[in-house]
């Protein structure tokens, strides 16, 4: 399984625009991230999570000429303002699948109306194939998917485990059953904001904490702002196997 990380930046990403921080002047290209996203390929499939702002440009960046399907975490536009640009994949291979529970797949429904509509449909206009999913698990390609379930402030949010890869992001709260499905996982990935409290992100400190009951053999924080600080020198404190991650970093599991 190959992971790519198309984003690894926090809702405005890193430059904020107009910023004069440090970390948003930064030269160190580990400083420049993209909305967090990420692409999971295996045998011959390829699937995304989350389709944010910057999905035209990661799909460049990660020259993706197919995509399987997008898996959504929640509907905030970090995580969805993009699925316009599913336009190319759409044309080449017809309707996109996206796997997204209830509430998110309305939001998207309200927000993308046009791609959702079934009638007098704009000439061009994508259109997706809806997959509504809850907390259990579901097949994509020829392996099984298991949710995990969190909250961002109140918020359910969705993370996937494909394997032994589990991918969370935009989490506060994940109670004890929810992390049971990923203990003693390969790679985990989780969100890690900035050194501040935030009502609905883990902090560094609440991320640490969170690996420490995961207990994975690798983790790749994401979601990161430039009140983290440069990925440099936050990267020297972090303990043994939890690495920051940064745009365009692929593993292989
Ligand atoms: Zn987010």
């Amino acid at each position: 399984m190959k992971i790519t990380f198309l984003g690894t930046g926090t809702s405005q990403g890193i430059p904020v625009i107009g910023s004069t921080h440090p970390v948003c002047l930064s030269d160190d290209i580990k400083d420049k991230r993209l909305r967090v996203s990420v692409l999971v390929e295996w045998d011959n499939y390829s699937y995304v999570v989350d389709c944010g702002p910057d999905f035209r440009q990661q799909m460049l960046n990660a020259n993706c000429k197919k995509i399987d399907g997008i898996l959504f975490t929640h509907e905030h536009a970090d995580h969805t303002a993009g699925l316009d640009d599913i336009r190319p994949f759409f044309y080449r291979q017809g309707n996109i699948p996206i796997y997204a529970k209830k509430r998110v797949l309305k939001s998207l429904k309200r927000r993308f109306g046009y791609i959702f509509t079934e009638k007098n449909k704009y000439p061009g206009a994508p259109s997706v194939k809806q997959n509504k999913i809850n907390n259990k698990s579901f097949t994509l390609g020829n392996i099984d998917i298991i949710p995990i379930k969190g909250f961002h402030n109140q918020l359910s949010v969705y993370g996937f485990k494909f394997n032994d890869f589990a991918y969370l992001t935009d989490m506060k709260t994940v109670v004890d059953n929810e992390i049971e499905k990923i203990k003693g996982v390969k790679v985990l990935v989780i969100n890690a904001l900035r050194h501040e409290p935030h009502e609905s992100h883990f902090n560094l400190k609440e991320a640490l904490e969170f690996v420490n009951k995961v207990n994975p053999e690798t983790t790749y924080l994401t979601h990161i702002s430039h009140l983290l600080g440069f990925h440099k020198e936050v990267q020297s404190t972090l303990p043994r196997n939890v690495f920051l991650a940064y745009d365009n970093l692929q593993i292989t599991i």
